[in-house]
């Protein structure tokens, strides 16, 4: 037997590496942002249209690059960033993976109008699909400007996966949101569909955390502020009475970089343990500084999930500081009683809320030892006293809500891959056919259950209403024409559908009124299915519909649907079945057959639980 091992080509394994980096239009409007701050931007405008499905820009007056850079900058693991592997550990720019780019250009529409300071003319470059499509100079101010249109316009399962546009529209606040905030020194403007969302002006965290979270916020926020070798930790925790029963606004910064830290969320609200009333959530905004070869930022593509080399003594640190900034907050609470009276949240001043009562030893400095690392402190009570349990890892695996669904996210965005990348990466080994009827996919969140015949009828109908209405079937000639012998009645109704059955590849001549004579049939229709189609056909046009329900053309693509589908019964390889599953997901409503049937179901993991119970 012949070798069988091959390199994917290029666009290929950008294809797949995209599947990594680029989930929704968030991860692209992230990418650029980190791009613009790490060509040290000054201003950074980010413009999108239809939730950034349609248009994801980015325009920053950052560095720029030479034309050389700018071709390179597509390439995949070409990155200014890094050059060894040791670099990996002085990170202190936001990207260095150098694929970023290469990734949004395998699955969009990419075009780049760049210029350096020292240039007069700048470069402008279109890709498509990884394809560099026009390259010329051009008058551009200073910076870079990307524009990414048509998300996934080449990866249509992927495209079907995006949510609403209002999801997908609050996914890229978010993602905006982290970003403005770990750079208050850069101004940000947000616009959406033409309308401006956001204008950050340049600023202190916190005039950007008001402007971001609006101006009812800045009241309640508790400034922290502490220094020790392992780290620095500074911003700000809301005020007990903040506390949200839904989930409160809390944002991790590791060196200007938010983060996801379940481990460190825990030790946030085990210092605020006692002050919150029951079931409701801290909000917190904490930048924390570590030097960077202590934190490994490479464990995960978006480079959200982060690891610190002493995570105990981190805890320990950022639980102090919270308590410590707390008991301030007390003492200041306490001398200016009647002020902070006077500004009483609404809540509170209907006595709703608790005013908070702490207990701490305000003189107390955690961080009075020079070994910040031993858990060792006095032992007053109420005071700080790190928590080293050995459960802790239990805490820890209890992972909190958030940090759950991004798990779920990205396990799901993995099976979206092995869903839409076909035969290149051997996705078809997590696809079977059950009692020749379903097919079942493995996604990481559960299962998907396709009924074949449905789903490939839903494909027919949607494929034949297409060549119906721009009238381009595809015929097959037959030698031998087939001869029909109808009733008059029958045969006026096909005359009256000729030119709708012509143009999905059905071609017919009347040569009496009782006969008929099909010398074409649409590519896929099996001759044996002749007769019965189109008796059906003439069945369902004589039936009586509620008026308006159905144009002709709907009906007949909804009945020859129906009788050239896959049936139940039939077996299907994993080829067959994976080609089934990518055109269904690029239907426009794949979830319905056109009688609004039920075309798949999806078992989760939570309904799967909730079997086992
Ligand atoms: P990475 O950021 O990991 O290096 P990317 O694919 O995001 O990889 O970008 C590749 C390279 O392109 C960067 O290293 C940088 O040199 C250049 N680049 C990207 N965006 C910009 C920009 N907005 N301004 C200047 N240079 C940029
Ligand atoms: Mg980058």
């Amino acid at each position: 037997m012949s070798d069988i091992i091959r390199l994917l080509p290029d666009h290929v394994a950008n294809q797949i590496a995209a599947g990594e980096v680029v989930q929704r239009p968030a991860s692209v409007v992230k990418e650029l942002l980190e791009n613009a701050i790490d060509a040290s931007a000054k201003g950074i405008t980010l413009i999108i249209k239809d939730a950034g499905k349609t248009l994801v820009q980015v325009i920053d007056d950052g560095k720029g690059m030479s034309t050389t850079d700018a071709r390179m900058s597509f390439e995949r693991h070409a990155t200014s960033k890094i050059s060894t592997a040791d670099d990996l550990f002085q990170l202190v720019t936001k990207g260095f993976r150098g694929e970023a780019l290469a990734s949004v250009a395998a699955i969009a529409h990419v075009s780049v109008k760049t210029r350096r300071e020292e240039d007069d003319l700048g470069t402008q470059l279109d890709i498509e699909g990884s394809k560099v499509t026009n390259q010329e100079p051009v008058v551009t101010p200073q910076g870079t400007m990307i524009s990414v249109r048509n998300l996934f316009y080449n990866v249509p399962a992927r495209r079907k996966f995006l949510k609403s546009d209002s999801v997908e529209l609050r996914n890229i606040t978010n993602e905006f949101h982290r970003v403005a905030m770990a750079h208050p020194q850069i101004g940000f403007k947000f616009i959406n569909n033409d309308s401006e969302l956001f204008n950050l002006p340049a600023g202190s965290y916190r005039q950007r955390i008001v402007n971001i979270m609006g101006s009812r916020v800045d009241e309640k926020l508790v400034p922290i502020k502490e220094e020790t070798e392992l780290l620095t930790i500074h911003g700000y925790i809301g005020k007990p009475e903040f506390a949200r029963k839904t989930k409160g606004l809390q944002y991790f910064f590791a060196n200007d970089r938010f983060i996801k830290h379940s481990y460190l969320h825990l030790a946030v609200v085990s210092a605020f343990e006692g002050l919150l009333p029951d079931k409701s959530n801290p909000s917190y905004f904490l930048y924390l500084d570590v030097p960077p070869d202590s934190i490994d930022i490479n464990i995960h593509p978006t480079k959200t999930e982060v690891k610190f080399e002493d995570e105990h003594s981190i805890y320990a640190i950022v639980r102090a500081s919270v308590k410590h900034a707390l008991g301030q907050f007390s003492i200041d609470a306490i001398d200016f009683q009647k002020d902070t009276e006077l500004d009483l949240p609404y809540e509170k001043a209907r006595g709703t809320a608790q005013a908070p009562r702490i207990e701490v030893d305000h003189d107390f400095n955690p961080f009075k030892q020079t070994d910040s690392r031993s858990s060792n402190t006095s032992g007053k009570s109420n005071t700080y006293r790190p928590e080293r349990t050995p459960a802790w890892e239990a805490l820890y695996s209890g992972l909190d809500e958030e940090s759950t669904m991004i798990d779920e996210n990205h396990a799901f965005a993995k099976a979206e891959q092995s869903l839409f990348s076909s035969e290149e990466s051997n996705s078809t080994t997590n696809i079977f056919q059950l009692q020749r009827k379903f097919i079942i996919s493995t996604l990481q969140s559960g299962l998907l259950v396709i009924n074949q015949n449905r789903a490939h009828e839903r494909i027919l109908y949607e494929q034949l209403l297409r060549q119906l209405t721009v009238q381009n079937g595809v015929s097959q000639q037959l030698l031998f024409p087939i001869a029909l012998q109808r009733p008059p009645e029958e045969v006026t109704i096909l005359k009256q559908l000729q030119t709708e059955l012509e143009s999905v590849g059905f071609l017919f001549k009347v040569l009496e009124n009782t006969n008929i004579e099909i010398e074409g049939l649409p590519l896929d229709l099996k001759q044996t299915d002749v007769e019965p189609l189109l008796d059906s056909i003439v069945k369902f046009q004589q039936e009586e519909l509620p008026a308006g329900n159905f144009s002709n053309v709907d009906r007949l693509a909804a009945r020859m649907a129906t009788k050239m589908a896959i049936k139940t019964g039939d077996a299907l390889n994993g080829q067959q079945m994976q080609q089934l599953i990518d055109e269904l997901f690029a239907c426009k409503e794949p979830e319905l057959t056109a009688q609004g049937k039920k075309v798949f179901i999806n078992l989760t993991g939570d309904h799967l639980n909730s079997k086992f119970n």
